[in-house]
């Protein structure tokens, strides 16, 4: 057990609760409408939702995934984007030096499944979380001996001008974008956070996971993709990013 066990336990219970408010404000950002202010509802009857069925996690097995109200099946990212908000935590404890660092390194990766859920489900990067995830990447860098707030900046210069170049290159060649500026500003906190040098690992892996999920799509008959087939590739960073971290 680590010497910090408490917060290990504060964290793990806190996971699926910002899991929770991800899911809300990922929905809310992509509405367009007031984002964290109204109370929560169902969307069907209009019933406001009480405490207890909003105990992450907890409150969606008990009631199946659905309003107690009406019976209307809620969205199931909601639940899967709290399991996702724990195992965040799972991998910042793993992964992290204890102390504050493991909770910059959880926000972190908290930011990166809003941002994974926004991109899959929404095609949005909210600058709410790219925000977020560059003052946290650098949070990151600060606390790595080794390198240092500088080096985070640098990091995230480096990594932004490559994918603002890359992004040029292909309006260039192909008339039309290939990565927007949502990817540009991504990479600017993941570029933070893991180092300039570990950045075409981030990509290499992600174009690798977005290569497989296409394979996949191909094999299960749905033909070759079009050549203006849209790719939520903030999603596919996000993989490429975790799996950084953990190799
Ligand atoms: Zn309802």
């Amino acid at each position: 057990m680590p010497a910090d066990w408490p917060l290990v336990v504060f964290l793990l219970l806190l996971g699926p609760a910002i899991g929770s408010f991800l899911g809300v404000l990922v929905d809310r950002l992509a509405a367009g409408g007031d984002v964290i202010l109204r109370p929560s509802h169902c969307a069907a009857c209009g019933t406001r939702l009480q405490w207890r069925d909003m105990v992450p996690i907890v409150s969606a097995l008990w009631l199946g995934g659905r309003c107690r109200s009406c019976g209307t099946a809620f969205p199931g990212h909601l639940l899967r984007i709290e399991v996702a908000g724990l195992l965040a935590v799972a991998l910042a404890v793993s992964q992290g030096q204890g102390g504050g660092q493991t909770v910059v390194m959880a926000g972190f990766l908290w930011c990166l499944v809003g941002l994974f859920y926004a991109d899959l489900l929404y095609f949005r990067l909210p600058d709410l979380l790219t925000g977020a995830l560059f003052l946290l990447g650098l949070g990151l860098a600060a606390f790595d001996p080794a390198r240092g707030i500088v080096d985070g900046l640098l990091s995230a210069v480096i990594a932004s001008g490559a994918f603002l170049a890359i992004r040029w290159g292909y309006r260039a060649w192909r008339g039309r974008e290939g990565l927007g500026l949502g990817d540009v500003k991504q990479i600017a906190g993941i570029g933070a956070a893991v180092g300039w040098a570990e950045v075409p690992w981030v990509a290499l892996f992600a174009a690798a996971l977005a290569l497989v999920v296409v394979g996949i799509d191909m094999l299960r008959g749905r033909g070759l993709p079009a050549g203006d087939m849209r790719l939520p590739f903030g999603s596919f960073l996000v993989g490429g990013t975790v799996l950084t971290l953990i190799v």
